[in-house]
């Protein structure tokens, strides 16, 4: 097969073997974003899970590939000239909910619809996530951008966040450790780390 993009037949192979179907190459980002504009990525992953997105971040990491993770777009602008690199589209929705004596807790992967997530813990009559219900994109990007409404915002809501490092592997972040601000955190101020598998709220 003859590769359009930058990324080497070696690393292609090296990613679709792992992933196969969910591997693609030259994708429009566009049609992924909310401002609809950009051009296209080298390869773009779609994963479904926060064991996925983990992976597929140690891999680019490993290859030395340049990474962005895509929550729902709804924060980003896409250059014309596109991404290159690996764009990796994160699609792990899994969400549940513990009890724990009196207390309930939200356990969420961070590809889950913030909007949708704020609705369920309505409809079960737990509060704290209000705030979020009119605002787009995945719970992932909310709480890497401290993102808020109506008063509140991630950092009056995040409990704890499993992060992944490359290199080192997970790290549990509490609401300290994200070293909140307006509109904020220690994620956004240095990239590279992937919220993955849990979200507690
Ligand atoms: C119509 C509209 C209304 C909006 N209203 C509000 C509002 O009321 N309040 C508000 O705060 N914002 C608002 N926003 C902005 C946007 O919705 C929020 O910032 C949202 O939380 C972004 O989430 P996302 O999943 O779309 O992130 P994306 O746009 O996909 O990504 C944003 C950044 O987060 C990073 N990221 C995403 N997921 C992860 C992850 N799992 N691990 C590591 N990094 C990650 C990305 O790499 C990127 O740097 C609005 C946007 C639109 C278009």
């Amino acid at each position: 097969m003859k590769l359009r993009t930058s990324i080497s037949e070696a690393v292609y192979t090296y990613f679709d073997d792992v992933f196969g179907d969910q591997l693609q190459i030259d994708v429009p980002v566009d049609r992924y974003t909310s401002a609809r504009v950009g051009g296209t990525a080298d390869m773009f992953l779609t994963v479904n899970t926060g064991q996925q997105l983990q992976a597929a971040v140690e891999m680019a990491y490993e290859k030395r590939i340049p990474y962005f993770i895509l929550g729902g777009g709804s924060n980003i602008l896409v250059a014309d000239g596109g991404i290159k690199g690996l764009v990796i589209m994160n699609r792990a929705r899994n969400v549940r909910f513990k009890h724990i004596g009196s207390r309930v807790i939200c356990i969420a992967e961070s590809g889950a619809n913030l909007s949708s997530l704020a609705r369920q813990c309505i409809a079960k009559g737990l509060g704290g996530l209000e705030w979020a219900i009119g605002v787009p994109g995945t719970v992932g990007g909310a709480v890497v951008g401290n993102s808020g409404a109506h008063g509140g915002d991630m950092s009056q809501t995040l409990r704890a966040a499993t992060v992944w490092e490359p290199g080192r592997g997970a790290r549990v972040y509490t609401n300290e450790d994200m070293k909140y601000a307006y509109r904020s955190s220690v994620l956004k101020q240095e990239h590279g780390r992937a919220i993955s598998r849990r979200v507690v709220i």
